[in-house]
Order: C-alpha cells, then structure tokens, then sequence
C-alpha cells in the first residue's frame, strides 16, 4: 500500500475558512483544510513539543502575546525533501518540519 500523497497545495479562497488556510488535495481523495492555528498549535519542532507537554501555570491576569494579538498566517511552505514541508509563520516560527504523513493526520 502506498502512502497518500498530496495532489494540490494551495490557499483556500472560502470565507468560510480561517483566514490565511491551506487545502491540501491528497492522491486518494480526501480534502483537507489547514488553518494556520491548527498547524502553528501542532507545530512538531522539540521546543512547541515541550510546550505542550508542559502543565501550563496559573496567572492571575491573562496578558495577550503580541503573537496572539496579530492574525496568525502562513508565511510559506518550503518541500523539505519529497516527503516533508516546512512551513513559515508570521510569527518567525519556521522550525516545525510536517511530514506528509503527519498532515494526513491532521487532515
Ligand atoms: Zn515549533
């Protein structure tokens, strides 16, 4: 069995979307929509991992990041060899290699 592979990456132009979404075409079929908050929370770089994993503290007074304050978009996806992207945030956040196999998942 081979693996789905993507057919067509692009933005989505719905505006019933997140703003700033990517669909993804896959071999198979299947559809998927990316916004770019499900893929920046995802983000499988060790640093966002640790984040993640760790128990988030309690604070008295929630102050917005700046990051929060500004859309999120999706700067660029760059192929990292045939099975994998990189994909580029407006935050500067640009470690996270997604490989196909794990889109799929979030798909
Ligand atoms: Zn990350």
């Amino acid at each position: 069995m081979t693996a789905p592979l993507p057919t067509k990456i692009a933005r989505l132009e719905d505006p019933a979307a997140a703003p700033g979404s990517i669909e993804i075409l896959w071999s198979d079929g299947v559809r998927g929509v990316y916004s770019p908050r499900l893929l920046r929370d995802a983000c499988p770089c060790a640093t966002c991992r640790e984040q993640r994993a760790a128990p988030s503290k309690p604070t008295l007074l929630q102050v917005l990041r700046p990051e929060e304050i500004v859309p999120l978009a999706i700067g660029g996806m760059q192929p990292v060899g045939q099975y994998a992207y990189s994909i580029e945030f407006s935050d500067g956040h640009s470690s996270g290699i997604y490989t196909l196999e794990y889109l799929r998942e979030l798909a």
